[in-house]
């Protein structure tokens, strides 16, 4: 059997291993999931799928399925494949409000998440951050508050069994007067103390470090390179989590549009050890789409650009489908998973080759093997 395993022995294992575990969202299964376990299994690389809240949750989101159908995919490819280092991850499990009425809607979520099968949970209450706070604590005790709530629903639910706890301290691609907002050595030890003073022991955080979800477009409405992480600020906030014996370290949320040989060279391995790859996998089928099946591809440019055209007058075409067309999966849903045999195996090659590069970048070899020793 090659169910998911607990994210905790995940990152636990892997913590100061001058390694970072490939965290990826797959919008659209077919083809994707094999090809990068295909890609984990060739390197014996630990590796996560997961999922958003946004993306895929009991009201089916945008990609138009519920947590049950991406767990049983992932599962499914797992077994096809023959490989067992992997943890299913709930990513941005998001609390916009924090409201008794949003944190009871959140608790059903994470039931069928449970129920589902996953072994990981990244709760994200960064909206929740008091502005007018006259400290760091105080800023953040909204945030401190909600997830401690939502982290003992999770643990009360999963019976004694083991799960990996992902916690978010600064919103993602945050931006204010001055450019992006950077998360703090301060912030981030304050807000993991305060958890763990709550007896929530979380393996990883997300912190606001300069990157942004999804395609990132330059002034001219192209797509560019995302070269924009603050890897000294990164570093500087592992280094306190580390000094103050914090057993925590770093997620790396937006890597999408990063170069491989860009991470390969500058991210600091041990102190980010989860990395997420959404969108990538997204522009790689819809390009083999292209070629494929240029008329799904026509429709669902067609229909992104008619649906969102009104609420964004000002920005290219180009841009604008790169930032929607991720609500074209579900609407589309149906031929999305009608789509021949050829057209997914061309998928599955491509994203296996793609995939080995994220996992040499990450410095993933080796490390299931590490991981194995565990279990
Ligand atoms: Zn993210």
């Amino acid at each position: 059997m090659n169910e998911p395993i607990p994210g905790n022995l995940l990152f636990n294992s892997l913590r100061d291993k001058d390694a970072i575990i490939l965290a990826s969202n797959i919008r659209i299964p077919a083809g994707l999931l094999e090809g990068l376990f295909r890609a984990a299994k060739n390197l014996d690389s630990a590796i996560i799928f997961e999922i958003a809240r946004s993306e895929c949750n009991i009201g089916r989101g945008y990609t138009g399925m519920v947590p049950n159908e991406y767990a049983e995919a992932v599962k499914m490819a797992a077994e096809e494949v023959d490989f067992d280092v992997w943890a299913l991850h709930a990513d941005h499990i998001t609390l916009k409000e924090g409201s008794p009425k949003d944190i009871a809607e959140t608790e059903k979520l994470v039931e069928a998440q449970i129920d589902a099968g996953f072994t990981s949970f990244a709760i994200d209450a960064s909206y929740l951050f008091n502005h007018q706070g006259g400290n760091v604590r105080e800023e953040l005790a909204r945030n401190i508050d909600v997830t401690t709530e939502l982290a003992k629903h999770i643990e009360s639910r999963m019976r004694g069994r083991p799960f990996g706890l992902e916690v978010e301290v600064g919103e993602i691609g945050k931006k204010d007067f001055q450019g992006q907002v950077v998360t703090t050595p301060e912030e981030a030890v304050t807000f993991v103390r305060a958890l763990n003073e709550n007896d929530v022991y979380p393996q990883v955080l997300a912190i606001a470090n300069g990157a942004s979800h999804g395609n990132v477009y330059d002034t001219h409405g192209n797509m560019m390179e995302q070269v924009s992480i603050d890897i000294p600020q990164t570093k500087a906030v592992a280094r306190a989590l580390r000094e103050n014996y914090l057993d925590v370290r770093i997620a790396q949320h937006g890597i999408t549009g990063t170069p491989r040989e860009l991470i390969k060279r500058v991210f600091p391995r041990g102190d980010i050890i989860k990395g997420n790859v959404a969108t990538f996998w997204q522009n790689l089928v819809l390009n083999t789409y292209k070629v494929y099946q240029p008329e799904l591809y026509q429709d669902i440019y067609n229909w992104t650009l008619e649906t969102y055209r009104s609420k964004d007058p000002e920005i290219s075409d180009k841009e604008l489908f790169g930032k929607n067309v991720k609500y074209a999966v579900g609407e589309f849903r149906e031929r999305i998973d009608d789509v021949d045999e050829e057209t997914v195996d061309a998928i599955e090659a491509l994203s296996y080759g793609e995939c080995l590069m994220f996992l040499n970048a990450f410095g993933s070899k080796g490390t299931a093997s590490i991981v194995r020793k565990m279990l």
